[in-house]
């Protein structure tokens, strides 16, 4: 849900410091300094939790699995899309993860059995945990809007991966004439990152204003309200005026059905034909996850909020977009803020200890125009066995901002995505 309330820039900084400070306090005594820990996912949430446990007790053994000798980011990734960033800005290797002293492994899971405590890899061989780590991320539902499987994705992308499909979606803008219809087919909630597909429609626009004036932009939405609105309906106002349509549920907006070969998306109140058309499909955890017993009947895995440890499946914990985080965005930052939680629990459990209650913060940027950022921002802490927004805490930007606002909002965007990755990947 959207934080309505406001708060001032240094209340939320003040807040920030104490969220930062717990993920910083000093390391534990161990009674297992050599325990094994595997970490399967080498994107935001797994990198950095494996990175965390080396570095709040060195003599752990970590083990990162990931099958992808490249990572490819996503957040940026809309920038590819509307021809203001390169996908090589995106990608980031693990060659400096290696070198900080835990093991990386190029193999895909393929199995966990939770009572041998042991993973299967691709390539035959298996790994023995005494914690196991997922954050595989998110999978596609191809079950769930008929048509869209996966061989709908080379006609109509989702690009809700970052790579290929963030690829194929830009060359199709490119090769759209000047006058044509772009849909965004935007799913309900919970998705991976809530602003995305705003932040999308905002950035095409952006390129078809310059480029392609007389195009328009339709988002086709299953849902009637979302992450920063007022924000973004403003910027499209301001920016945008006249070229992009946001159709909500109740007007009809979801797409229950597509047809790729004529680039159709089908709802109860019509048939939408689209130039290009980015079908956004629901999600669930990335099916490691179902294997390893972690996920409910929501596809998602609900953890502790303390430990993150998983609520079905014994000393298997999950951090990032495949858990469930109650009020906690689905975001590369929610995905690094838990891992070094998830790090320390796990750290504290191995020594015989009892972990401390974290406090983790969110906060989410997105861009309507290269030089015009706007962001949400939240605190979390456990509660009633969720993770629970800090009441006051947190807070959209505002709605009344001047320009120079928004264009340092926009350096505060790019700063994060640095520093993050270099943390994560550097
Ligand atoms: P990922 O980063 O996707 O990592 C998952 C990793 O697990 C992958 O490398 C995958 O190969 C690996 N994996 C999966 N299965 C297996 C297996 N069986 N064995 C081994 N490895 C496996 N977030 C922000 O904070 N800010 C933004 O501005 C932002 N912008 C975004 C824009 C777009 C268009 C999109 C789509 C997302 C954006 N996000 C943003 C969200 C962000 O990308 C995700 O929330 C984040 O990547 C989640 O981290 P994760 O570790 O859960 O998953």
């Amino acid at each position: 849900m959207e934080i309505t309330h406001r708060i001032s820039r240094r209340e939320f900084c003040r807040v920030g410091a104490g969220a930062a400070a717990t993920a910083a306090f000093p390391p534990p005594t161990f009674a297992q300094s050599t325990a094994r820990v595997v970490v399967i996912g080498g994107g935001f949430g797994g990198a950095s939790c494996a990175r965390a446990l080396k570095q709040i007790e060195p003599k752990l053994q970590v083990t990162l699995v990931e099958p992808n000798r490249t990572f490819t980011a996503c957040p940026f990734s809309n920038n590819v899309i509307a021809g203001l960033r390169s996908l090589e800005a995106q990608q980031f290797g693990y060659d400096k993860i290696a070198a900080s002293g835990l093991t990386v492994v190029a193999q895909a899971a393929t199995a966990v059995n939770a009572a041998a405590r042991t993973v299967g890899l691709a390539d035959g061989t298996s790994l023995t945990y005494d914690r196991l780590v997922l954050s595989p991320g998110v999978d596609l539902r191809f079950d769930a809007l008929q048509g869209y499987d996966e061989a709908a994705t080379a006609k109509m992308p989702h690009a809700w991966k970052a790579g290929e499909q963030t690829l194929l979606l830009r060359k199709q803008l490119e090769a759209m004439d000047d006058g044509g219809l772009v849909v965004i087919a935007a799913p309900a909630n919970p998705f991976r990152c809530p602003p995305g597909p705003y932040e999308r429609a905002c950035l095409i626009a952006h390129y078809l204003k310059s480029k392609k004036p007389r195009s328009k932009l339709l988002i086709l939405d299953a849902k009637d309200t979302f992450s920063k609105q007022r924000l973004f309906q403003n910027a499209w106002k301001e920016l945008y005026p006249g070229m992009i349509e946001w159709v909500s549920l109740s007007q009809g907006g979801k797409v229950n059905a597509v047809d790729p070969a004529t680039n159709t998306l089908i709802t109860d109140f019509g048939n939408h034909t689209a130039q290009v058309a980015n079908v956004i499909p629901p999600q669930r955890a990335g099916r490691i996850a179902t294997i390893a017993g972690a996920t409910d009947n929501t596809g998602w895995c609900a953890i502790d909020p303390v430990t993150f440890e998983s609520k079905s499946a014994p000393n298997i914990h999950v951090v990032g977009d495949a858990c469930l985080a109650g009020g906690m965005p689905k975001s590369a930052f929610s995905a690094n803020a838990q891992a070094k939680a998830c790090a320390r629990a796990i750290a504290t459990l191995l020594s015989g200890g009892s972990p401390a209650t974290p406090k983790l913060i969110n906060t989410c940027y997105s861009l309507a125009a290269p030089d015009y950022g706007i962001s949400i921002a939240g605190v979390y802490q456990p509660k009633n066995g969720l993770l629970a927004d800090v009441e006051g805490a947190g807070g959209v930007s505002p709605a009344d901002a001047p320009r120079e606002f928004r264009a340092r909002e926009a350096d505060y965007a790019q700063s994060w995505f640095s520093t993050v990755t270099a943390e994560v990947f550097g």
